[in-house]
C-alpha cells in the first residue's frame, strides 16, 4: 500500500528553516535524514529526527556512504553559504533526485538554485516580508498568494455583507470573490454554502485574484 509507506526526505542544513522543516515533516509521519556540518546541531536534533549526521553536502562520495542517491526528496536548507547550496543542489540533481527543493536568500540565488536542478525554490525571507506587508496595511489575518495572482485570505466579514444569506449577498459579482469558509467565534471552521448567514466576528477564508480579495478586505 503506497500511501501507507512514510515518505523518505533528507534535510540538508539545520539552522532556523531547516530544522522547522525536519521537525514538521517528522510531526507529519515522514522518516528524515538530517545532515549538517555543525556537529552541535546534529546533536541537538538527533533524538526528534529519524537519523541525524554531521556531514558535508557538498561531498558526493559523503552523501553516497548515508545512502541519499536512494530518496525521492530533498530539501535543501542551506542560506548564507552560497557555494554550499548551489554545489549541494547540483550533487543531489547528479543523483536524479526526483523533487529537490532549495531555499534561496535572495531571487538569483533562486534562479542559479533553478539552473542546477532545484525543483522547487523557496525564498521564506522575501515571501514572508510581501505576506506581512499585505496584513500589516489591512484588516486581514493571514494572506497566501498563489502565482497567477490568485490569493486564498483569513479576513473578517464585513458588516457590509452581514445578516444575510451568502447567495444573496452578490459578493461573488460585486467584489469577485468566493467565500470558502467560514468561522464563528468559538467553532471551528466549516465551508461556507448560499444559505450561510454571515455575522459580525466571523472569520472567512476567501479566495479570489490578489486585487480582488484586498479590496473585499477593505470594505467594512
Ligand atoms: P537559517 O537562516 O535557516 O538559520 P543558515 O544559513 O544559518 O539558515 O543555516 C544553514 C545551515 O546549513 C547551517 O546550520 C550550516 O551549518 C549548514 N550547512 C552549511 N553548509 C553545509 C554543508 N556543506 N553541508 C551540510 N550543512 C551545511
Amino acid at each position: 500500500n503506497q500511501s501507507a509507506r512514510p515518505s523518505r526526505v533528507v534535510v540538508i542544513g539545520l539552522g532556523r528553516f531547516g530544522s522547522s522543516v525536519a521537525l514538521e515533516l517528522v510531526e507529519h509521519g515522514s522518516e528524515v535524514l538530517a545532515l549538517d556540518t555543525r556537529s552541535h546541531l546534529v546533536q541537538q536534533f538527533s533524538e526528534e529526527v529519524t537519523h541525524a549526521a554531521v556531514a558535508d553536502s557538498t561531498d558526493p562520495e559523503v552523501l553516497r556512504q548515508l545512502d541519499v542517491p536512494d530518496f525521492h526528496r530533498a530539501v535543501v536548507a542551506i542560506g548564507d553559504d552560497l557555494e554550499a547550496s548551489i554545489l549541494t543542489t547540483s550533487v543531489l540533481a547528479d543523483f536524479e533526485i526526483p523533487s529537490i527543493w532549495a531555499k534561496a536568500v535572495s531571487r538569483r540565488h533562486g534562479s542559479i538554485l533553478e539552473r542546477v536542478g532545484a525543483h522547487h525554490v523557496v525564498l521564506p525571507e522575501h515571501d514572508m516580508g510581501e505576506r506581512v506587508a499585505h496584513l500589516v496595511t489591512g484588516r486581514m489575518l493571514d494572506y497566501i498568494e498563489f502565482e497567477d495572482d490568485y490569493a486564498i485570505v483569513k479576513t473578517l466579514a464585513p458588516a457590509a455583507a452581514a445578516e444575510r444569506p451568502l447567495g444573496d449577498s452578490n459578493i461573488r459579482s460585486k467584489y469577485g470573490v468566493t467565500v470558502v469558509g467560514i468561522k464563528r467565534p468559538g467553532q471551528g471552521f466549516t465551508y461556507a454554502t448560499a444559505e450561510t448567514v454571515l455575522h459580525r466576528g466571523d472569520i472567512l477564508i476567501v479566495s479570489g485574484r490578489s486585487r480582488d480579495v484586498e479590496r473585499f478586505a477593505d470594505i467594512t
